[in-house]
Parts: C-alpha cells; structure tokens; sequence
C-alpha cells in the first residue's frame, strides 16, 4: 500500500514538470493558460468567461469556446469518447 502511494507521488511530481502551468506573469500582468489553442491570454473577463468554481474562469478561452460553439452547430460531435 505504502508503495503505491510513494509511485503516486512520484508521478506527480513528474507530471508538473511536464503540465504547463495555469498561470503566468507577465509585464502586463497575469496571463492564463487556455487548455485548448495551447495559449496563455490575459486573466481578464474580456479573454475568459466567468465560471461559478475553480479559479474563477472556463478552462478554455473565450476565442476556443466561440470556435467550439461553431463546431456543435456545424454537427461535430460532442465529445471524443475514450475508446
Ligand atoms: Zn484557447
């Protein structure tokens, strides 16, 4: 049992070298990581859309979730599932 929490942690610890990180700061203040286009954009409501949980923001950019809008209309299918 012991070990397997220690191969937990470890993997943990290997992951958020790997995982980019949330947030940034920058010059002009603290950027956000958006999980979709790979793309830090400013923390701002005018860059994300405000969200009841978490930090605060939807995980994706609102230019993603404009774009993923247009997909479901455009009859994409909703979601990937895993095999
Ligand atoms: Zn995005």
């Amino acid at each position: 049992m012991t070990l397997c929490i220690e191969t937990r942690g470890d993997l943990r610890k290997l992951f958020a070298g790997v995982r980019p990180r949330k947030y940034k700061d920058t010059e002009e203040g603290k950027e956000r990581y958006c999980c979709r286009c790979k793309d830090y954009w400013p923390a701002t409501l005018e860059f994300w859309w405000p969200l009841n949980r978490g930090d605060g923001f939807h995980s994706w950019c609102k230019a993603c979730c404009e774009e993923r809008t247009k997909e479901l209309k455009a009859g994409a299918p909703r979601m990937k599932r895993r095999a």
